[in-house]
């Protein structure tokens, strides 16, 4: 069959089909745009003070390492570092209590 004697409801069809393409091709822009955002986000924040934005160091206390901001003090600790140095002063400690307590 020639595509000019479609009927309306091939017609309807072709044209749904376009329209997911068309839809997906959407999402995956965006999906792409948002992980290009996430890279960019990181390269402009990575190792940076949350607080006054200047240039974080790592150091090394009881073989954990900590990210610390020579500028302000501030201390960062990645994720399952504090919970490393609670497993060392124990659950009763100031930190110990301090985390359970904000959980
Ligand atoms: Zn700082």
């Amino acid at each position: 069959m020639s595509p000019y004697n479609r009927s309306s409801k091939e017609e309807e069809y072709f044209a749904k089909q376009e329209a997911e393409k068309l839809r997906q091709s959407a999402l995956e822009h965006a999906a792409e745009m948002a992980e290009e955002e996430k890279k960019r986000q990181k390269e402009l924040h990575y190792m940076k003070c949350p607080k006054c934005g200047m240039d974080m160091k790592e150091i090394e206390f009881r073989n954990v390492h900590i990210d610390k901001c020579f500028s302000c003090g501030g201390l960062y600790f990645d994720d399952g570092e504090l919970e490393q140095v609670i497993a060392d002063e124990g659950e009763d400690s100031f930190l110990g209590r301090i985390t359970s307590f904000f959980k």
